[in-house]
């Protein structure tokens, strides 16, 4: 039950949810701050404005866009004057505690999580961070409904990293970790997080594409991971990215196999159902590849995310991507644990996309003409696959 005082000299109702996986404290109307279970601050509203803290210790303000979300980030000196004000904020709440009428067992409640989150101030944060940034390689992009997942990067970077229009992984290597640094990873990272993993319902197996590792050392990756992350009811559910093109790599049988360890469902960068802006993209197999990859995952019992993306290929294909996404889309006969996500182009630095489009004469859409077409998409969609979620996936409001 969340707990409701009034402040007797301020009149202000002070309100905390103590109860679920994140702490939630508000000194006042209109100021909340929230926090995982190990104390780390998590989010803010304050003055007005929302933010986000990073585990790698940045503060992102979050900003409503006519086009989608958007974010800003703190300078450091911006970033730790907030932190000073918010720590204050507690430390007042806290010093008056005494003087509150609140039932002793709430009060005992509210003193261990204001103890809890005071001991984890500004420089312990700053610290954290540093340490996050030990344990990961730069996680680049998570699905929007894994922001809050567990992240274990059994492998680093895209084994084809040469989709004309991604940057995302263009600073490193394709590797897969082997089992020793695996291990090791999943034991900082449980150490990292401590009490805060009951936060993470899942866990997100990066970076791109750790899905098609050969099944016997796949096998091993998630039996580890469960072995450090299983909850008491069972196996964590995994997810992960996978190119369609590498799904028919496993048989159904070995999908099947995942999907005892926890595999829950697998996201495909699908991107358009046009083969032409396919080639275009550079991006590797075709549709039907994509419609078969999806039909194997089902086999196997594991669900897909099937993204595309609105605004690629400009006005030279935006009519086919519409129409052929929308039939690929069908022929893929999702069902209610499957999802769509609508993301949106934004050029990435140093990808050859940009020029390539410009040479072949194709023209940009505006932001306005992407977001129509998104939400066209949208709405074509959501009459093709009636059991399935089609929502849209702003790529530049990711941060971990
Ligand atoms: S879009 Fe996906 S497959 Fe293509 S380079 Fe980027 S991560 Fe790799």
């Amino acid at each position: 039950m969340p707990i409701h005082i009034t402040h007797p000299d301020t009149a202000d109702t002070i309100t905390a949810n103590l109860a679920g996986a994140a702490l939630v404290i508000s000194p006042r109307y209109g100021t909340s701050y929230s926090f995982d279970r190990a104390g780390r601050l998590l989010g803010l509203f304050y003055a007005t404005r929302s933010y986000q803290r990073t585990l790698d210790h940045h503060i992102l303000e979050r900003l409503a866009g006519r086009n989608g979300p958007r974010r800003r980030e703190l300078s450091i000196a911006d970033r730790d004057d907030l932190l000073a004000r918010v720590f204050d904020d507690l430390r007042t709440l806290s010093d008056s505690l005494p003087r509150l009428d609140i039932p002793p067992d709430e009060s005992r409640v509210l003193v261990a999580a204001l103890d809890r989150v005071l001991g984890f101030g500004p420089d312990q944060l700053a610290a954290d961070g540093a340490v996050f940034q030990t344990l990961y390689q730069p996680v680049s992009i998570l699905p929007p409904d894994q922001y809050l997942a567990l992240v274990l990067q059994a492998t680093e970077g895209c084994s084809w990293n040469r989709c004309t229009f991604c940057g995302l992984y263009r600073d490193r290597r394709f590797r897969i970790l082997n089992p020793e640094s695996f291990r090791d990873h999943c034991a900082h990272v449980r150490d990292f997080f401590g009490d805060g993993l009951s936060l993470r319902r899942g866990i997100f197996l990066a970076d791109a594409n750790a899905l098609i590792i050969p099944q016997a050392r796949l096998r091993a990756i998630f039996e580890t991971a469960q072995e450090f992350f299983a909850t008491p009811e069972g196996p964590r559910p995994v997810y992960s990215f996978v190119s369609a093109f590498d799904v028919e790599r496993k048989s159904p049988d070995e999908w099947a196999e995942l999907h005892t360890l926890g595999l829950d469902r697998a996201y495909i960068g699908m991107e358009t159902g046009d083969d032409g802006l396919l080639r275009f993209l550079n991006k590797p197999g075709t549709v039907q590849d994509a419609i078969q990859a999806v039909q194997a995952l089902h086999a196997g019992g594991v669900a897909t995310g099937v993204i595309l993306m609105a605004g690629i290929g400009g006005d030279r294909y935006a009519q086919d991507h519409m129409d052929h996404s929308v039939e690929a889309i069908r022929a893929m006969q999702l069902g209610p644990r499957d999802q769509v996500y609508l993301s949106n182009y934004v050029p990435a630095p140093l990808t050859e996309y940009p020029a390539l489009a410009a040479e072949a004469g194709i023209r940009a859409l505006s932001v306005e003409e992407i977001e129509a077409q998104l939400r066209e998409m949208q709405t074509r969609l959501r009459e093709v696959v009636s059991q399935t979620v089609v929502s849209p996936y702003h790529v530049d409001g990711f941060a971990l």
